[in-house]
This record gives structure tokens, sequence and C-alpha cells, in this order.
């Protein structure tokens, strides 16, 4: 999946030569600094990752095994967000959750892909469409739903996605679903009047969960996006989608050390079923190769 950055890190523990050698460590640290920069990864998070790793290594005693446990246990630590991985349901159901992210980030198709991930394990589902931003948004989830046969809301009379949030809130509670799903608007780029129709939606369900949908393709992006709604809105969790795509694979380093939000699923493909909870030990395996 990361060929590129498995590869160099296989180069960086290659420099260690002999037991003990401090001046091939040196050479180790920078050939990993030099890929996980390549991979991505923010620069605040490659100098803290590499330091401790060092350090971890010179304790343990220098050599490839100590230097590859150090790299191993690091990399997992800073995956491992306090909080929680997957779903958190309220004990007053319908669990409400917000999906938000920027247009074309995978919002839509993640939103379904959750409701299927639950219906799978037995959850009332309810998704509500409330993307009236982009124009296929409505019609692309009631697609999505027959597929999967989840119930929908949607009203394609009103315009005001407030009241179709509440509307669907109020199906939800009525018809005790586990589960309400809002998909939300999303842009091309933060704007303000983007953040108002999110935050007016927001306090409308006041929501047990906000997942954002961090598109892994767009890099350093994915990680000030992030940022920038975790800021506005607040967000719970992040859902790291087209990680099937991406080669470099330092996005969810980044994101779980600069946000701080926990990393909740990964979307591994176009398909319905391609999402998995994020596990950090399994994205930690797939970068060591
Ligand atoms: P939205 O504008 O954020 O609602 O984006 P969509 O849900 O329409 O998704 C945009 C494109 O990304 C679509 O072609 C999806 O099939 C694709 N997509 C979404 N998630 C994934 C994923 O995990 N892997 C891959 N390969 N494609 C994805």
């Amino acid at each position: 999946m990361f060929d590129s950055i498995t590869g160099s890190i296989k180069n960086a523990v290659n420099k260690i030569r002999h037991k003990d050698d401090v001046a091939s460590l040196k050479k180790a640290i920078t050939e990993l600094k030099k890929s996980l920069l390549k991979a991505d990864v923010h620069h605040k998070t490659t100098k803290e990752l590499v330091t401790n790793v060092e350090l971890e290594t010179k304790a343990a005693g220098i050599g490839q095994d100590s230097f590859l446990n150090a790299l191993k246990s690091e990399l997992t630590k800073l995956l491992t967000t306090e909080g929680n991985q997957g779903f958190v349901f309220s004990s007053t159901p319908p669990t409400t959750i917000l999906m938000t992210g920027l247009q074309g980030s995978g919002k839509t198709t993640t939103t379904g892909k959750l409701a299927n991930y639950l219906k799978t394990r037995k959850k009332k589902v309810l998704v509500a469409a409330c993307d009236l931003q982009r124009l296929a948004a409505v019609e692309q989830l009631k697609q999505i739903a027959a597929q999967i046969e989840v119930d929908i809301y949607f009203d394609d009379n009103e315009k005001d996605p407030v009241k179709i949030a509440k509307a669907a809130q109020e199906k939800a509670t009525k018809e005790l679903y586990d589960v309400l799903l809002i998909d939300t608007a999303g842009r091309l780029a933060i704007d303000e009047e983007l953040m108002a129709q999110l935050k007016n939606v927001k306090d409308a369900v006041n929501p047990d969960e906000i997942f954002y949908v961090a598109d892994s393709l767009t890099g350093h992006d994915a990680t000030k996006t992030a940022t920038s709604f975790k800021e506005q809105i607040g967000i719970d969790g992040v859902v790291l989608s087209k990680y099937d795509g991406d080669t470099k694979g330092g996005v969810a380093l980044s994101i779980a050390h600069q946000v701080g939000v926990p990393l909740r699923f990964i979307g591994i493909g176009e398909k319905m079923p391609d999402i998995e909870v994020f596990i950090p030990d399994r994205i930690v395996s797939r970068l060591l190769g």
C-alpha cells in the first residue's frame, strides 16, 4: 500500500550497521526524517517522532531491532489518540451523527458505508439527506439507501437543511431508530456560509457525534481543513476516505498528531463494504510493510 515509505523506512533501518554505533543511528534518523516528510507527515509530527525514536533506541541499546521497535511503538502511540475508534452509541437512542466534510471528500459515500456497517451489525439506521449544496447529493444518497436497504429521510420540497435534519431526528426518535446519520453540505473550500449552515444544523439537532470525512489524497490540506472544522464546528472523530488510493501514508499520522481528534474509520474503496474501524496497530503494520 505505502511502498515508498515502507521502502525508505527499511533503508533507514539498514543504515545501522553495528551495535552501539552512534554515527550510524544518526544516519538512520536522517533517513527516517526524510522518508516521513516525503510521505506528507507534518514537520512538527516528524520532529517529535524522530526525536523520540532516537532517544528510545539509545536507551534500549543501538541496533536494528531496537530502532524498529522504537519506531513501531512511537508510530502506534502517535496514532492512538485518546478517545474511541469506531462508534460511540448514546444511552438514549437515536445516536445522532452529523457527517461533515468538503465536497468530493467522500462524505455521502461514507454516510452510506457507515449506515451499511451499522445495518450488518443489526442496528436500525436512518440516513438523512441534508446536503442541498451539491445538486446530485440527495439523489446519490437515495440510490445508496436503496442499494443497502436502509431507510432514508429526504424532502424534495424543502430548501432548508435545518428543517430536514430536525424532521429526520423527530422521525428517528418516534420510530425508535438506533442511529441517525445526517449527510450535510460540503463545498470546494471552507467558507463562512458553509460553516454557518453547519452550525445551524448542529444547534438544531444537538448531535451526539460530529464526524469529519477527510480525503487522504489531499495530503497536508486534509490536516488543515480538519483543524478548521474542529475549531469552528467541533468534531469528535475523523473518517479517512480513499485510504486505498493513498500511496504516501503520512496523512493519518499528521491528523492524529496535529488535529488531536480520534481517527474512527478508514475508507478503503468505492463500494459500500469498503470501510474499516481505524486500528492503529494495523496501520503501523502496513506502514512498516
Ligand atoms: P461528497 O461530495 O463528499 O459527498 O463525495 P462523494 O461521496 O460523492 O465521493 C466522491 C468520490 O469519491 C466518489 O467517486 C466516491 O466513489 C469516491 N470515494 C469515496 N470514498 C472512497 C474510498 O474510500 N475509496 C475510493 N477509492 N473512493 C472513494
